[in-house]
């Protein structure tokens, strides 16, 4: 039988890790300490992932079976058989395992996967199995890790995660989580009818769900946080009511969960549950914001491959000046978005050992969380948007790759905080933790390497910055929240992406980095630069 797969997606086969340029200049920028496992993840995925999860988006999405044939309570989701596989084949790249060595947690290849895999579906799966790892192994008592803690690194049949934190009446107002949490015998007992939201829900076989001792308090500083076995003594300890019908990441289950006299144990001081709460979050905006430019990555290739094949008026697509033109601005906003993720991903690893009331290497990895996971997702959007208007028609169809990176794409400025969300925690830290000043100071000292040129567009944004910050202390901060992330965001992603390409002495970065400043900044007609660029995107020709 032949497999046509590849005649619908155009990249089934180069490697996403591996072929990946501009990845691979982001890993030396940052020096990271790569697993070997990584260039066959990035085969696996572009072969037979991206296929499955394909088939998966459009033919066989979980499904809620509630009874057993004896009638019995099972809230069974049932996924495809070639899920499960595919679930238990990237655990096999030790994308969660391998984070915990010598009783240490790193994050860091977790995060890499994170571009690689990209699908919001199923890459949601293993963001929700490393936070709850992640939360037990920093703030469990050490009876709850003697007992739980090996079973997610288990080589054979790992155990999966998720995050129960959204509620029906509140996702963004977290204060308002209307689960109950009352102590009883060594653990708690939790109640609550409203987890709306819950991804991996059947898939995850323990969970982390907030809660309030005390539901007439009202406020975030009211919530704590537990780690919920999805089963307890062979029983189920909690419930799922029904499944999403969801316009994206079809590869996880999205329920609604009901907490019913469910067994949970506290995770780190209760007084500190909403900085646990939050910093367990921090890993997932992170990984929103690196995996939504894995999708935007794979959507240009897609584009970009379309594109050195499709002729119109008598040439190919990629030989039409604006084209190409089109080709070399998404490739350095995307790059710039991408360098600008990984820079909190390598933020947060250097302040992994960090707890609460948290020193200032978490208060940064935490700025950068909300500036790049804002910057990330809108420039994701816009990209498969584009993407799939430069495919023309086909573009636009679902039997071809670009609507679901489209539909994956939407969800990541939506969970883990809107963008309104990231704006309005962000002015937090930003005022009262002084993250201004750290923001500030590091891109004074990635300005030293800069050209005349540049370091003016620099000055000058930085004091449009200052002014509005300025004006921002004297009238409603709310108000300009957004624009003054928006604002730093796209500043800093084309500071990181200059100072790597001079820094390395890294000939791709030094031109894009370039470009992205006079593209972003409009002060200069760069068309000689663009004509001179097709190297910047022609790595994408990799088979
Ligand atoms: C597919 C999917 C999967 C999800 N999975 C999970 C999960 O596994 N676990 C989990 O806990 N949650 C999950 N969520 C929930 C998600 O995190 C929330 O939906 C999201 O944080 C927004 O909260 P909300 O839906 O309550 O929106 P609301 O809070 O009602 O917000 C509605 C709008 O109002 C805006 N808004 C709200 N407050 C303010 C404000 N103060 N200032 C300005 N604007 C404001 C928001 O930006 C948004 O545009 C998931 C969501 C989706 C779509």
């Amino acid at each position: 039988m032949k497999d046509l797969f590849k005649e619908i997606y155009l990249s089934y086969g180069v490697n996403y890790f591996s072929d990946d340029c501009v990845l691979k200049n982001i890993i030396d920028y940052f020096d990271f300490n790569v697993d070997n496992e990584m260039h066959n993840l990035g085969n696996y995925v572009s072969t037979e992932l991206i296929e499955g999860l394909d088939y998966i988006d459009h033919y066989a999405k979980p499904e809620l079976q509630t009874w057993s044939i004896t009638g019995k309570r099972i809230d069974y989701v049932r996924l495809s058989p070639h899920h499960r596989e595919m679930l238990s084949k990237l655990q096999n790249f030790g994308i969660i395992r391998n984070s915990i060595k010598n009783d240490k947690i790193s994050l860091i290849n977790h995060f890499l996967s994170g571009y690689v895999i990209s699908d919001s579906g199923i890459f949601c799966t293993f963001t929700l199995t490393e936070q709850t790892l992640y939360g037990l192994f920093k703030y469990g008592s050490e009876q709850l890790k003697a007992q739980y803690l090996n079973k997610f690194i288990d080589v054979k049949n790992p155990w999966y995660g998720a995050t129960f934190y959204s509620e029906l009446q509140g996702g963004s107002d977290i204060g308002n989580n209307n689960t109950l949490a009352v102590p009883t015998d060594g653990h708690y007992t939790l109640n609550g009818r409203d987890k709306y939201f819950a991804s991996d829900a059947g898939i995850a076989d323990a969970s982390i769900v907030t809660a309030k001792t005390d539901l007439k308090q009202n406020g975030a500083k009211y919530i704590s946080v537990y780690f919920v076995p999805a089963y307890f003594n062979d029983t189920l300890n909690y419930n799922i009511r029904r499944l999403k019908n969801k316009m994206g990441t079809v590869a996880v289950p999205t329920g609604e969960v009901e907490m019913n006299n469910s067994i949970g144990y506290i995770l780190g001081d209760i007084k500190n549950g909403i900085y646990i709460a939050m910093e367990i979050l921090t890993i997932s905006r992170i990984d929103d914001a690196i995996a939504a430019t894995g999708i935007a990555r794979k959507a240009l290739w897609e584009a970009y491959k379309y594109a050195n094949i499709r002729e119109a008026f008598g040439k190919k697509l990629i030989k039409h000046p604006l084209m190409r033109r089109d080709f070399i601005e998404n490739e350095i906003n995307l790059e710039a978005a991408t360098i600008l993720s990984f820079a909190a991903a390598s933020s947060f690893e250097k302040s992994i050992n960090s707890k609460p009331p948290y020193d200032d290497s978490y208060n940064y990895a935490r700025i950068l969380s909300h500036i790049s996971k804002n910057m990330a997702s809108s420039t994701a959007n816009y990209i498969t948007e584009y993407a799939m208007e430069m495919m023309g028609g086909i573009g636009f169809f679902e039997e071809f790759p670009m609507a679901k990176f489209h539909r994956d794409s939407i969800v990541t400025s939506i969970w883990e905080g809107t963008s309104n969300i990231q704006a309005i925690d962000a002015m937090e830290s930003l005022f009262k933790k002084d993250t201004l000043e750290m923001l500030m100071n590091d891109m004074a000292n990635k300005k030293k390497g800069f050209d005349e040129e540049i370091s003016s567009i620099m000055d000058n944004s930085l004091e449009i910055i200052k002014g509005k910050i300025n004006n921002m202390r004297k009238n409603n901060p709310e108000f300009y929240a957004k624009e003054l992330l928006n604002d730093i965001g796209k500043l800093m992603a084309g500071v990181y992406l200059l100072d790597a390409g001079l820094s390395t002495n890294n000939e791709h970065f030094i031109k894009s980095g370039k470009l992205y400043f006079y593209i972003n900044y409009g002060n200069r007609d760069y068309y000689d630069l663009i004509e001179d660029s097709d190297a910047i995107i022609n790595w994408m020709n990799a088979e």
